[in-house]
């Protein structure tokens, strides 16, 4: 066996750092010596604040307690995400974590949805997911693990404070022996033979060796980008927002719910997250159909509740790095590459990254086979994102604006126009690959956002009766409000776990 490494460096502090640090800190117990630089100075993002479920099996992972993590970031539950507006001005829809019912004999939920719509059904597919018949009301209970019951059918994933997860993080990755510096990197040295990154060079004079660097140092890639010079892959012309306004405010009227608002506005959509203390707001816009100062009075007009500091704008070049490992430099969080927070799945990508880095987790002397597939599973993750980003924009053909239009009118990758292809004909949902958003996410926007089948599944007419499809619906729908109506509010759960509300 060729030789274990020794040592790890982490550039940067941000979530992605911290995270990464936290994560080989547990997975390397013994014989690594992992060292993280920031700078306070420079500091971080600072905004990130919904998740997707997989987040909570890097906690459960790292033995984090679910009520401990929670009390320690602010946190609330999330059910999914409320889209407004998306698809035509007056709709509204969700997009749920878990699935629309339960599998009913060998025919889609969704095909039975279908057919009882045609048979004069009124209910709309969303009261067939219990996480959206819980948000919907407020409420909230961990789902059940006996899958007769319609309350094991949906999932959760949380809203919190990055900046507080990172420091819960800190403390969890120095209690197991990692080593924090405090200073700013002016720039890092190559090794003239091989061309590896050699030193991190700190401003005032300090060097830092490695056999692995890990570059978390956030759009600035200072190791990735500015060393080795990997290049990057731009998806502007598919996600055409490359701005951010972010301003939190007082918790509003619509208070801590158990679930993440997305609204559209003339140039892009706000994000609204609620977390114990604050609610996070944001307008996700282009900079090429609205100016930083119009896109700052409109989220500060949108604002319901009291507004808490002044609008501050974030630029970013939706797309990603060309190659995630480049010789011995991984990057992970914002220095790997960025789609735009709609469906928040950035730090879900950190995740992923750090999880591929154990999976491929080299020696002293890398194997290019393992590095070549870390990059192509990375890139395939990127690339089946991008995809679900890009439905929401294409089927967004209600609107008139220039920017609403242009998307509904562009090229999107054949990727994606195969799938949006198979349901238009048929309802069919067609899995590639491994894709991080299952069939119901994708069932939730088709047909919130007005992709609706031209046809049925063909095997419906071998299954069942006229009037069992409308039957099955609406039992389900019943069943779901039933049990949601028997939850516990939102926030009288988040107290019983020891958290703030109001
Ligand atoms: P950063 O937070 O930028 O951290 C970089 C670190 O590098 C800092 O510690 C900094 O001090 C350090 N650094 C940089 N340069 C130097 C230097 N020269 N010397 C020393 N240190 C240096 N993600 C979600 O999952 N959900 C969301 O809802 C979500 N919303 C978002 C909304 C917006 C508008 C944006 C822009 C991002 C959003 N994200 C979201 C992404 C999320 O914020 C990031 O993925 C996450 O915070 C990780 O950031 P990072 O650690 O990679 O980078």
């Amino acid at each position: 066996m060729s030789a274990p490494i020794d040592s790890i460096l982490i550039v940067g502090g941000g979530t992605a750092g911290w995270m990464t640090a936290a994560a080989l800190a547990h997975a390397l117990p013994r014989g690594c010596t992992i060292t993280l630089i920031e700078s306070e100075e420079i500091g971080t993002v600072g905004v990130g604040e919904a998740t997707i479920p997989p987040i909570r099996l890097f906690n459960d992972t790292l033995g984090i307690a679910e009520a401990d993590f929670l009390r320690a970031t602010r946190g609330s539950y999330k059910l999914g995400i409320e889209f407004v507006g998306w698809g035509r001005p007056d709709a509204r829809y969700f997009h749920p974590f878990g699935t629309f019912g339960r599998p009913f004999d060998l025919v889609a939920v969704h095909q039975h949805w279908l057919a009882a719509r045609a048979q004069g059904s009124a209910v709309p597919l969303d009261d067939l997911s219990m996480a959206w018949g819980a948000a919907k009301r407020g409420r909230f209970a961990a789902p059940l693990a006996d899958p007769r019951s319609v309350a094991s059918t949906f999932d959760y994933a949380y809203h919190f404070d990055a900046g507080l997860y990172a420091r819960f993080l800190r403390d969890y990755a120095e209690a197991r022996g990692v080593i924090r510096v405090e200073g700013r990197i002016a720039g890092a040295e190559r090794d003239a033979q091989g061309g590896d990154v050699a030193d991190v060079v700190l401003v005032d004079g300090r060097r830092f060796g490695a056999d692995l660097f890990v570059d978390c140092s956030g759009f600035r890639g200072l190791l990735i980008e500015g060393a080795l010079a990997t290049g990057y892959e731009d998806w502007t012309h598919w996600l055409p927002c490359d701005r951010a306004v972010a301003a939190p405010s007082e918790t509003d009227d619509d208070g801590l719910t158990p679930f993440t608002r997305s609204t559209v506005r003339a140039a892009g959509w706000q994000w609204r997250i609620p977390l114990q203390h604050r609610t996070g707001n944001g307008y996700v816009y282009s900079s090429a159909h609205v100016s930083d100062d119009e896109a700052s009075a409109t989220l500060v007009a949108n604002i319901r509740g009291v507004r808490l500091g002044d609008p501050r704008v974030l630029r970013f070049v939706t797309g990603r790095r060309r190659l995630f490992w480049n010789r011995n430099v991984v990057a992970i969080g914002l220095a790997s590459g960025f789609m735009e927070p709609l469906e928040s799945t950035s730090i879900h990508l950190i995740q992923a990254g750090i999880a591929k880095l154990l999976a491929f987790f080299p020696s002293k002397t890398p194997d290019p086979l393992a590095v070549a597939e870390y990059n192509r599973v990375a890139t395939a993750e990127f690339e089946r994102i991008r995809d679900f980003l890009i439905l929401h924009y294409k089927l967004n053909a209600g609107r008139e604006e220039p920017m609403w239009r242009a998307c509904a009118a562009m090229d999107v990758p054949d990727s994606l126009a195969v799938k949006i292809e198979h349901f238009r004909r048929a309802g069919r949902l067609i899995q590639r690959e491994n894709d991080l958003f299952g069939a119901a996410s994708w069932l939730a926007v088709h047909v919130g956002q007005g992709n609706l089948p031209q046809d049925g599944d063909p095997l419906l007419a071998h299954n069942g009766d006229t009037g069992a499809s409308r039957q099955f619906v609406e039992r389900l729908a019943a069943a779901i409000a039933g049990m949601a109506d028997s939850m516990p509010r939102h926030a009288e759960w988040i107290a019983q776990i020891g958290g703030v509300h109001r």
